[in-house]
């Protein structure tokens, strides 16, 4: 046996044992997870891979050794400042996830008050509850301060609430654009006003709806502004990984200005290698999510991601039709994009007992606290699984209440 047929041999086994392993989680590929998988079609899907796979070995953070990871990242953020109506003079920065994305435009943000409001000393974040936990995250990270608002009955940003909130060690404003726990867009222009009147950096979270948003108001659907368009918008995440169906690891932070940008830059020279610069966290960072996500927005394109997104809201009125056509099941609303969540209106009829019971007929699916619900996150692979998701939905609600079953849990987590 020559060394080839050894590995070969050897690789084998272990394919095997990976796909053993792996069929004990839940088939998102069949359209049974509600959250963390995005997908079109078969044909991206190969694309997104081989990408990755050419760009395997490199390193992007060697953008003189790797001149053409440099320009496809530059390709990439060049998209999104387009897409998100940044005015000339605007940059970008990739990043491994909205997580990262988030954390350095507070990083930025916080340099920027060090540099122009020289008299804060314990710099806070004002947000609404409802902003994602890596603000928390950063701040922690930072040693900065977030304070939450309560949100408003409609599940948006409380922005005369967040007015109130505001010290003279307030340097940041948040608002989501949609939020991840009620998929609804917060008042992005009355936070960027307020911003303005009180010079505060103004971010926009929009990891989630980022490269939705835009194609479903080209559709028709009401989106109202949340990027670059409105005056005082200082910085705005978006992630490829998710609707931008880029493989995972593919995120962009971008700002308004290349000096906003500059806040987040990382520069040292006191070792003896010479001048180390980064804007991300990361120092290595995979070339093949680069040119996955540069596969992405290319293979689609404009018409790519328009049918796309037309895929996810009809799927998601599909869902909603289906689910409201079952009695103790009502739909939250407002709703504004690919998310929603459906609470329970009987109260023979526990949600969380309910969505136990679609875990096991093998759905994967999330819930919300406030209020105690069921949370879906639509991707277009959904689009094959309405009906046999809808029919167990019905069955676990009938099951429930003819056991009168509650929940066994009480944390859910996400991690
Ligand atoms: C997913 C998400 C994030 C965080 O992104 P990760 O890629 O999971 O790090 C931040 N904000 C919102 C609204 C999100 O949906």
């Amino acid at each position: 046996m020559n060394i080839d047929k050894i590995g070969t041999a050897k690789w084998a086994a272990l394919r095997k044992d990976l796909e053993r392993r792996k069929q004990s989680d839940f088939d998102w590929e069949n359209g049974k997870v509600a959250l963390y998988n995005y997908k079109v079609d078969e044909g991206l899907d190969l694309a997104i891979r081989e990408a990755y796979q050419i760009y395997f070995g490199e390193n992007a953070l060697g953008r003189r050794a790797f001149p053409s990871i440099a320009q496809l990242e530059d390709e990439v953020i060049d998209f999104g400042l387009d897409l998100f109506n940044c005015p000339d003079g605007g940059a970008g920065i990739f990043t491994s996830g909205g997580t990262e994305s988030i954390i350095i435009a507070v990083k930025a943000a916080r340099a920027w008050a060090r540099a122009n409001k020289p008299d804060v000393k314990n710099p806070m974040i004002v947000a609404p509850e409802t902003a994602h936990p890596s603000f928390n995250k950063a701040a922690y990270l930072l040693d900065m301060t977030v304070v939450r608002v309560p949100m408003r009955d409609d599940f948006r940003a409380a922005v005369d609430a967040m007015r109130s909130a505001l010290t003279p060690d307030t340097v940041m404003l948040v608002g989501s654009a949609p939020s991840y726990s009620h998929g609804v867009f917060d008042d992005i222009e009355g936070l960027a006003d307020l911003a303005q009147q009180y010079e505060l950096w103004c971010h926009v979270d929009a990891c989630l709806g980022g490269f939705l948003a835009p194609f479903a108001r080209k559709l028709g659907y009401e989106i109202p502004p949340f990027d670059f368009a409105v005056p005082g918008v200082t910085s705005l995440s978006a992630d490829l990984h998710k609707y931008g169906y880029a493989p995972k690891g593919a995120s962009l932070s971008l700002y308004r200005t290349e000096e906003f940008k500059d806040c987040a830059k990382f520069t040292f020279n006191e070792w003896p290698r010479g001048v180390y610069t980064t804007y991300t966290l990361s120092g290595t960072r995979p070339g093949g999510a680069v040119a996955g996500a540069w596969a992405a927005l290319r293979y689609l394109g404009d018409d790519g991601y328009v049918a796309a997104a037309k895929t996810v809201m009809e799927t998601r009125d599909a869902l909603v039709a289906g689910i409201e056509a079952i009695p103790a099941l009502r739909v939250h609303r407002p709703y504004d994009l690919g998310v929603f969540i459906f609470g329970s209106t009987d109260d023979q009829v526990d949600i969380n007992a309910v969505m136990e019971c679609m875990r096991e007929r093998g759905w994967f699916v999330g819930s919300t606290a406030k209020p105690i619900a069921i949370h879906y996150s639509v991707n277009p692979i959904h689009a094959q699984s309405v009906d046999a998701y809808l029919s167990d939905l019905e069955s676990s609600v009938d099951e429930v209440r003819r056991t009168n079953r509650k929940a066994a849990f009480d944390d859910d987590t996400y991690s």
